[in-house]
């Protein structure tokens, strides 16, 4: 499983870039990583994953969770999203393989 090297909060571009060890670079702007938010305050019970839309999130920091997981905290207060470094490279693969526009709404 890759894990990342470095995580960089770019706060003029409004993104998180994450460098992997296998030289991959997926770069995960605010609004689609907190939309993603795997808590369950957001995601509620059961389901479909469901895109989470919040009005111009700001990312106030990010720190490690154990050595598995990336945990954000927004500048709403919101810090309950552990974000799995399997989790955080499917959104970066998925979001690579989707219509961007998509995802900015
Ligand atoms: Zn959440």
């Amino acid at each position: 499983m890759p894990k990342p090297l470095l995580v960089t909060p770019i706060t003029e571009e409004r993104l998180v870039r994450i460098l992997w060890d296998d030289d991959r670079v997926d770069d995960y702007p605010f609004d689609y990583l907190r939309g993603w938010c795997p808590c369950a305050v957001c995601q509620g019970h059961g389901g479909e994953r469901r895109f989470v839309r919040v009005e111009n999130p700001q990312l106030v920091s990010i720190g490690m969770v154990g050595n598995y997981a990336l945990n954000p905290r927004w500048s709403d207060g919101h810090e309950t999203g552990i974000y799995t470094f399997e989790y955080l490279r499917m959104l970066g693969e998925q979001r690579e393989s989707h219509d961007q526009d998509q995802v900015k709404g």
